[in-house]
């Protein structure tokens, strides 16, 4: 099918969001606390909706179910991916996720959750939790119970434009000051560690201790994210990651390019500029699929776009 899937995405204010989706990319949002854009989802706590063309108003869940050969006729059972913007006025719990083995058997056959996240913009001396410093499971259960916090947390500085890869296990958190876009396997499964002794509606936020030290890896591992470059036409095109559940790709163009299809079917979101897919306008905050079938694209205008795409049936 030739035919762009635009998505209509879905807001949610959370205790720590702010306001940068309305400021930044002009989205029409709930409030003043919009934590988290769900801009291609087709997950049941946060449908997104096909804009425009021959499936107006569809979710992106139905279109799945019903039309699986846009997506490759794809034997996975839901949407595998899930593409957001976040907003972080404050700090974000730190957290972490269980694999798909742990998920499946604890969290009623749920998928687990493996994440990247691409820098958007931040404050100057912004900075993220990537990783801990507990040697082993002994020494993280005994940091964790004497709320050695801080000797624990590895915190780092950051800037616009850094890339991470979150396997399952990895301590994180994104802290204040930071715009991102997460790319993520389809699950809302999250073990919170430590909410900085925060008070929501003047109680603490459930932390999932137990489960947490379940799954945190140890000693932690850091992933150095790929750095292949490769150029069609006027457009960079740059691999930031391949894994099991999906490669994401980032491009920059200036001028015109044709490309090739990755992957069954596309994920696109547009991060920056603006300009034309086959002619059809695109700007900042524009969130597309290109379908099965689709094939060669060409791009035109001065803009930056994230991509990704899952490996299909091997
Ligand atoms: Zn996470």
């Amino acid at each position: 099918m030739r035919e762009i899937l635009f998505l209509k995405p879905v807001f949610k204010q959370m205790i720590w969001g702010g306001n940068r989706m309305a400021s930044e990319y002009g989205y029409d949002i709930p409030g003043d606390n919009t934590g988290e854009c769900w801009a291609i989802s087709a997950h049941a706590n946060g449908d997104g909706t096909i804009c425009g063309g021959t499936y107006d108003g569809v979710n992106l869940s139905t279109l799945y179910k019903e039309h699986r050969e846009l997506f490759g006729n794809s034997k996975e059972e839901v949407f595998p991916l899930l593409i957001k913007i976040i907003d972080a006025k404050a700090d974000l719990s730190i957290q972490v996720h269980p694999d798909d083995a742990y998920a499946n058997v604890n969290e009623n056959g749920s998928l687990g959750k493996t994440e990247c996240w691409y820098i958007l913009d931040c404050d100057e001396d912004a900075t993220i939790v990537i990783g801990h410093n507990a040697k082993d499971k002994a020494e993280l259960r005994s940091m964790i119970e004497e709320n050695r916090w801080d000797e624990l947390i590895s915190v780092r500085p950051i800037k616009k434009g850094d890339f991470f890869q979150i396997e399952p296990g990895t301590v994180h958190a994104i802290k204040a000051g930071t715009l991102i876009l997460e790319t993520q396997q389809s699950s809302d499964i999250t073990y919170r560690l430590y909410d900085y002794g925060r008070l929501q509606n003047g109680k603490p936020r459930e932390l999932h201790i137990e489960k947490s030290i379940d799954v945190i890896e140890c000693p932690h591992r850091d992933r150095t994210a790929e750095n292949k470059f490769d150029r069609a036409g006027d457009a960079r095109v740059q691999t930031m990651v391949t894994c099991p559940f999906y490669t994401v790709k980032k491009i920059c163009l200036k001028g015109e390019a044709e490309l090739s299809m990755d992957g069954d079917y596309q994920l696109f979101s547009v991060i920056e500029g603006n300009g034309t897919v086959d002619g059809t306008p695109v700007k900042k905050g524009d969130h597309f699929i290109l379908p099965t079938g689709y094939g060669v694209y060409k791009l035109s205008g001065e803009m930056e776009l994230m991509t990704s795409f899952t490996r299909g049936e091997q």
